[in-house]
């Protein structure tokens, strides 16, 4: 019985990237591992994504890419995000490819000078997110600049991007938009001269729902990980399969009799009298403390956790009597608090009822809970 674990179904990851590979023929599949793969653990999931066709890795820092080189992983990697204190150095030596808003050039252009080795980039367009990304009207200035310094060797550029805001609701317009803009700024980038590798734009919803933005490569992340990016389709509906789940047991178990309170606060009252499961498993793991009602499964049922949770607990209703002390006990016997939802909650449930989303559920369980990793088509 897990004390408090995370299994990490790698077997799930394969088949997720095989399935969003075939949907994404013929454009290729960035994997995305950022966030220390949305906290399934980068370098695993990095290998049984290459191993099931991704050809790319997608990280935010240079930071982040450089632990996968570490770890001996040499499949094209593309980190975006960085602030003047990034190692662009580092990525330049580690073949590290690097996204390119506009203040960044000049100082991957000094590090590439210095190193006499010149950087991968790719020039990212805003075509409407408002976050990184080259102004519209600053695209063909950037391009001259990057232009300029390839002539010079300082530089090659292999891709352009952008990224989309609301694919996860297709049907907003907005993405139309989004699209034609990325397909201007990419004929712009070709009519200047620049010989793409790559150009793309779409991430997990863009690439479900949108054939029409996937260029020549996807940047999927959360549909690695088997989760949906859509509120009204669940991943059985996908054909995706959930990689994480969060098992533990329970700790406690007691009979208490009606109106008493539970947890900080007393915010909970029972209002009959009832058995009280305790889970070793609070917000200092990275489940919300907002999720109050979110299902737990004991013996194949769902439990709504009632009260506050706390740092390192939480507690569950069984809404039964006479089980505390009886043979069936649930004392010690498991609890999966998420998993693939065939008998478990799921992410989206813990989502759901803490106003959150699942991408946030699955990256924030916290290193106090011990990743395990399991790979169902090896044991067959
Ligand atoms: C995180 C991220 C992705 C992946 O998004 P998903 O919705 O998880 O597929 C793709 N591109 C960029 C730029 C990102 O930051």
């Amino acid at each position: 019985m897990p004390e408090r674990r995370v299994d990490i179904d790698l077997a799930a990851v394969r088949h997720n990237v095989r399935h969003i590979a075939e949907i994404a023929s013929p454009a290729r599949v960035m994997a995305v591992v950022k966030a220390d793969g949305y906290g399934h653990g980068a370098v695993p999931v990095a290998r049984a994504a290459l191993e099931a066709g991704a050809a790319w890795l997608g990280v935010a820092h240079i930071s982040e890419a450089v632990e996968l080189r570490e770890a001996g992983i040499e499949a094209p990697i593309l980190a975006w995000l960085h602030t003047e204190s990034s190692d662009f150095a580092a990525a330049i030596e580690l073949g590290i490819d690097l996204g390119i808003s506009g203040w960044e050039l000049t100082h991957v252009v000094s590090e590439a000078r210095r190193l006499e080795r010149p950087a991968r980039v790719h020039l990212k367009i805003d075509t409407g997110l408002g976050r990184n990304g080259c102004p519209p009207d600053q695209w063909e200035a950037l391009l001259g600049r990057a232009l300029e310094n390839q002539e010079h060797g300082l530089i090659r550029v292999v891709g352009v991007f952008s990224h989309l805001a609301v694919a996860d609701e297709p049907d907003r317009d907005e993405t139309d938009h989004q699209i034609e803009r990325f397909r201007d700024a990419v004929a712009v980038a070709e009519d200047a001269g620049v010989d793409l590798e790559v150009r793309h734009l779409a991430n997990t919803p863009g690439t479900l729902s949108r054939p029409d933005a996937h260029f020549d490569l996807v940047r999927v992340g959360l549909g690695i990980y088997g989760l949906s990016p859509f509120g009204g389709q669940s991943s059985a509906e996908l054909g995706l399969r959930p990689a994480m789940s969060f098992r533990t047991s329970i700790a406690n178990c007691k009979e208490v009799p009606a109106g008493h309170g539970v947890s900080y606060g007393l915010s909970y009252l029972t209002d009959k009298r009832t058995t009280l499961g305790l889970i070793p498993v609070g917000y200092g793991d990275g489940v919300p403390r907002a999720a109050t009602g979110a299902p737990v499964a004991v013996g194949g049922r769902f439990y709504p956790v009632v009260g506050r949770i706390a740092m390192d607990q939480l507690v569950i209703d069984f809404e039964e009597t006479g089980i505390a002390d009886s043979a069936d006990s649930p004392l010690g016997q498991e609890a999966v608090i998420f998993g693939d939802g065939n008998g478990t909650p799921t992410a989206d449930d813990w989502a759901r009822a803490s106003g959150s989303i699942n991408y946030e559920i699955v990256t924030r369980i916290s290193p106090r809970v011990a990743r395990r990793y399991i790979d169902a088509e090896a044991d067959l």
